[in-house]
């Protein structure tokens, strides 16, 4: 199974998109052109008359620090699925290693720059430049979606879990809630409350069972501030003891002081949700726990684009293929402003660019080039680095001429998982 290929009419307006056994069908028979390669889209050639309405799509977000999860749902079935990386790090380095060089220069004798008196306030809601890329990157693939198939609604995991729901459960029976929404929730809240470590040993990256602070069997309730996470070995050693026999008397205070502002822990989400309700698109909001309930109940593998398609209401019974490859997107920005660009070691060593347009391609442009004769002989497909002699790097072979390469997507600021060409 792959994704769905994108179809526009002659006039440049979504259609529904077609499995890629179609797609090929409509290129070999000439009715169609590759519009776009990432994500691969077909325009039509000749006018075509639609007989039923276009069904509406549903963009669905699961958003994560360093990895989101996109599924498109189309009638209640997955048609497309990404995983967008995100350029976090990156910037923040960009940005230290700017800030570095300009302290050096006030020191140096050289250009003298005072710094600028402190009297600048941030505007509401701002984010760290690391943080706002992932609004962006969002909303730059948002708009792409709408213009290639017909978007009528999103879908975003908002919070970790909901409050509201753990308290009206009153937490009753963790162990024979385990597989009802409402102990979803309180396992989102308990791992975020105690950072997803096992509060006895402080391991992570483990299975952690819920555990109550003071045992049931001595009168410990099953309500949130009697529970903490451990792991199954620590489990097993405290038995019937409570945290402070067991030599953690700090535990238990930890768990009776509620998670100040549990909905407003992740600012990015709220950014994003602001940012999709501004386009004026109905946004359904899910919450962490239902939309591992969701995925737990219809017994789907763990994978960022199906946490995505998996989250809100809407995600409690949605079709999807497991085997799905998902478009690998990675945010790599699109050029550097950088006036003075560092050696390895931090010493500020050249000028900016030049010209970062070379014989009309740039880096980071996905080129197809043919070399007839010579060392480089043969087809040469990948991400290019324009050199200012004409002479380009493919991928990893370097040195193939400018004359050679034909354009197939021109650079907008992401680079995709190669295996997504195959079908053209
Ligand atoms: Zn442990």
């Amino acid at each position: 199974m792959q994704n769905s290929v994108f179809v526009l009419d002659t006039n440049k307006q979504p259609l529904s998109p077609c499995r890629p056994s179609v797609a090929r069908k409509l290129l070999r028979d000439g009715k169609a052109a590759v519009y776009r390669r990432f994500p691969f889209t077909l325009i039509l050639k000749r006018a075509v008359e639609v007989s039923e309405p276009v069904q509406p799509v549903t963009v669905k977000v699961d958003p994560g620090s360093k990895t989101t999860g996109i599924a498109l749902v189309q009638s209640g079935k997955v048609i497309f699925a990404a995983e967008l990386t995100h350029r976090g790090q990156a910037i923040k380095d960009a940005l230290e290693s700017r800030r570095a060089i300009r302290r050096g220069r006030r020191q140096r004798n050289t250009r003298y720059r005072k710094p600028r008196f402190l009297n600048r306030t941030r505007p509401k809601g701002w984010l760290a430049p690391s943080l706002q890329s992932r609004v962006n990157n969002l909303q730059t693939w948002l708009v792409r979606f709408v213009k290639l198939c017909n978007v009528q609604a999103i879908s975003m995991e908002l919070v970790r879990f909901d409050t509201q729901l753990m308290q009206d459960a009153e937490v009753s029976g963790v162990e024979y809630q385990q597989g009802e929404l409402a102990g979803y929730e309180v396992r989102e809240y308990l791992l975020e409350k105690f950072n997803r470590k096992c509060c006895y040993c402080g391991k992570t990256d483990i299975p952690l069972e819920i555990e109550h602070i003071t045992p049931k069997s001595r009168g410990g309730s099953n309500r949130v501030s009697n529970l903490c996470l451990a792991c199954h070995p620590c489990n097993q050693r405290k038995g019937n003891q409570t945290a402070t026999e067991f030599g953690f008397p700090s535990i238990q205070a930890q768990a009776k002081k509620p998670l100040k502002d549990a909905s407003a822990v992740n600012s990015v989400r709220w950014a994003i949700w602001r940012m999709f309700d501004a386009s004026g698109l109905p946004v359904e909001v899910g919450t962490g726990g239902r939309t591992k309930f969701n995925r737990t109940a219809q017994g789907y593998p763990k994978a960022h684009w199906i946490d995505a398609a998996c989250v809100g209401a809407s995600g409690q019974a949605v079709k999807l293929c497991p085997t799905i490859k998902p478009l690998a997107i990675k945010a790599v920005g699109r050029q550097s402003r950088q006036m003075c660009r560092p050696d390895k070691y931090g010493f500020p060593r050249t000028g900016a660019k030049e010209s970062r347009v070379v014989k009309g391609f740039q880096t980071g442009d996905i080129v197809r080039a043919f070399v007839p004769s010579g060392k480089k002989q043969g087809m040469h497909t990948g991400r290019v680095s324009v050199r200012s002699t004409g002479s380009f790097n493919i991928g990893k072979v370097q040195g193939i001429g400018w004359k050679y390469c034909r354009i197939l997507h021109r650079s907008d600021g992401y680079s995709f998982s190669s295996s997504a060409l195959a079908l053209g």
